[in-house]
């Protein structure tokens, strides 16, 4: 492989570990060797699906 162009890493799925996956790989990349695409089939954008139960726990009142 040469040395002069970017690795490009392809992720597919796009959620909440596929995001931070990308922003870790991103923040680690300051030499910007890494070229990533994600590749999503949800209409929205990435969001923390595992604290959306206790959010709307504190939105809706429920215990
Ligand atoms: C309503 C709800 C409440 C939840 N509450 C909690 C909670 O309170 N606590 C807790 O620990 N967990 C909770 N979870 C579970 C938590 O969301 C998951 O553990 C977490 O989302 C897993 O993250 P992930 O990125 O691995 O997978 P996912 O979030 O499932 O993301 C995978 C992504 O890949 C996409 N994908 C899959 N196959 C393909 C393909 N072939 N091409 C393109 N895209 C593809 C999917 O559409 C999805 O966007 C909850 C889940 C839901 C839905």
């Amino acid at each position: 492989m040469r040395q002069d162009r970017p690795t490009h890493v392809v992720v597919i799925g796009a959620g909440m570990v596929a995001h931070k996956f990308a922003e870790t790989l991103l923040a680690k990349d300051d030499a910007r060797r890494v070229s990533l695409t994600v590749i999503g089939d949800e209409p929205f954008a990435p969001y923390d699906r595992v604290h959306l139960t206790s959010r709307s726990r504190r939105t809706t009142g429920c215990i």
